[in-house]
């Protein structure tokens, strides 16, 4: 369960966590046009707070607004001062933020009209979402029955509502089958992405990513490849194919909500030596610490702020 905090952000108003309510004629609800974000604030080594690359995730929240073809009726600047509004009004020294823009109930039928676009912010404490252990032991990961989206039926530079019935059916049916989580290939067959989350391996030194063409562009990914490059490793962005994943000498999923969480199993076949491998290790540290502002080489990207 959602651990509930007091306020949500709705539309401009901070309302009572429970009254955050919509019609169920809600256009996205049934048509799934829609954009969110997921952001995480970390609490930091000197007992402030700060949100990680708020910048970089609400101009992706605009960029997907716009692939959509909605307009969002706030600036930039306006959602990020929403969002560390709401986290100090819950009081919250870390957790996620979840900005989610949407078409609301008016008229009925594929085209929108002239429904109004709603946003809101919520937030709430939220600890590793693959689970402690995760992050130190790695998971166990199916590729899946399920390819990820062709990039001309779903769009997947926007992180869209309806992208994510996609990363449902992929995500059940791993976990359904006994494993974390599930990898998914582009309609061609290479490496794509999990269903929530970006992917790396390693191999020989050399740190591999996909291009951005059928994934998400992860933000947890651009960092990783920034942090990787300047601790001096190797980072390509290349097309791979899963034979090449099970053959890495490491592997590991990033993303907001999973941050960096090895992967010790694909297809039932161990990677590398079945634990987290050293680079992956090295680079969740660098993250971790950059995340909670212990490198100050990276200051940049924090926005801080006190409860
Ligand atoms: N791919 C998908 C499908 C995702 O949902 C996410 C999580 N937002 C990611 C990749 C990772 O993106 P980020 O690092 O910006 O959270």
């Amino acid at each position: 369960m959602v651990k509930k905090a007091e306020k949500i952000w709705f539309d401009g108003k901070l309302v009572p966590w429970d009254e955050a309510q919509v019609h169920v004629l809600t256009h996205t609800l049934h048509y799934g046009a829609g954009v969110f974000e997921g952001i995480r604030a970390y609490a930091t080594v000197d007992d402030k707070s700060a949100v990680f690359r708020l910048r970089e995730h609400v101009v992706r929240l605009f960029d997907s607004a716009k692939i959509i073809g909605m307009t969002i009726p706030y600036t930039v600047e306006e959602i990020e001062t929403a969002i560390i509004e709401t986290l100090r009004v819950n009081g919250l020294k870390e957790g996620y933020v979840r900005p989610l823009v949407f078409i609301g109930d008016g008229v009925m039928g594929v085209h929108p009209g002239g429904n109004p676009i709603r946003v809101v912010i919520a937030t709430w404490p939220w600890g590793a979402y693959l689970g402690e252990e995760a992050l130190e032991k790695g998971i166990r990961v199916k590729t899946s029955s399920f390819n990820r989206h062709h990039v001309n039926v779903m769009m997947t530079k926007a992180k869209a509502c309806g992208n994510y019935v996609n990363s449902v059916l992929a995500k059940t049916e791993a976990v359904a089958d006994g494993y974390d989580e599930a990898l998914m290939l582009d309609t061609q067959g290479f490496v794509s992405e999990a269903s929530g989350e970006n992917i790396f391996i390693v191999k020989d030194g050399i740190i591999k990513t996909t291009p951005l063409t059928s994934v998400l562009p992860g933000i947890t990914r651009a960092s990783l490849m920034q942090v990787a490059d300047d601790l001096g490793y190797k980072v390509v962005e290349q097309i791979f194919t899963r034979d090449e994943l099970y053959i890495a000498d490491e592997a590991f999923f990033c993303g907001t909500a999973a941050e960096v969480t090895p992967i010790r199993e694909v297809d039932n076949r161990t990677i590398g030596e079945g634990k987290r491998g050293p680079v992956a290790e090295k680079l969740q540290k660098e993250f971790f610490n950059i995340v909670k502002g212990g490198n100050s080489d990276y200051v940049q990207w924090l926005d801080y702020y006190e409860i």
